[in-house]
């Protein structure tokens, strides 16, 4: 069955060009230039994927996405925001609200559909509120701060497991070290780059077979990819 996907954009080029473009990926697509409209929409049918332009007549992207994130009846729907605005301020609110992923305009619609596969699979992994089942043998637990291989309980530290939090987020998406760095120390980093290799290692040989699942992208940091068996 086609998953169904939301598009909200008050530029209709911009929302024609995303919807054929979703729907030569396999997408059923819905479109709003309005996100009033959507919100109402959402009351009685519930799509796989919101994508939410930023900038809107009525109503902000970000008030939006704080509306559906914080309705227990929506918040597991995730929103990819469509921004026009550059400053990483605005990106990282975004996430904060609960934006699952962000692509900026103008974009490359083969990064749109990448990324827009990287969200589908990542709630496919969901099995329950911060519960993640990434295969078979591989899941984690955010609420109980667990991972598990292959039935056992693996033993990592809180900075391991917070790694692997923040790589299986997004994945397919690269993390700097200094992103790492920022999300698990904020501002009070002390120590250096290259701590985040050291505990990358660590983690990688924790997690046995799935440890190539987490890629190296040189001179940039480390992305979280799918494993090949996946489905
Ligand atoms: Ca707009």
């Amino acid at each position: 069955m086609q998953k169904l996907i939301y598009i909200v954009e008050d530029e209709t080029d911009i929302l024609e060009l995303v919807a054929l473009k979703l729907q030569a990926a396999g997408y059923e697509t819905k479109c709003f230039e309005r996100a009033t409209p959507m919100l109402e929409a959402l009351k009685t049918e519930k799509p796989s994927l919101i994508v939410l332009d930023l900038m809107l007549p009525d109503l902000d992207g970000m008030e939006a996405c704080k509306q559906i994130k914080g309705d227990p009846a929506t918040e597991s729907i995730p929103i990819l925001m469509l921004t026009a605005r550059v400053e990483v301020e605005d990106r990282v609110q975004g996430l904060e609200l609960g934006a699952d992923d962000y692509v900026t305009k103008p974009f490359d619609s083969k990064e749109l559909i990448a990324r827009v596969r990287a969200i589908l699979r990542r709630a496919s992994w969901e099995t329950a509120k911060n519960e993640l089942r990434i295969t078979e043998d591989f899941k984690l637990d955010f609420n109980r701060y667990e991972a598990y291989l292959y039935g056992k309980r693996i033993d990592l530290t809180l900075t391991e497991f917070k790694i692997l939090q923040l790589l299986t987020k997004r994945p397919g998406w690269v993390y700097s070290r200094s992103q790492i760095l920022d999300y698990l120390w904020g501002n009070d980093k002390i120590v250096i780059e290259r701590t985040v290799d050291v505990h990358i290692k660590n983690l990688r040989d924790k997690i046995e077979d799935y440890s190539s699942c987490i890629v190296n992208v040189r001179g940039v940091g480390y992305k979280f990819e799918p494993p090949e068996d996946d489905n």
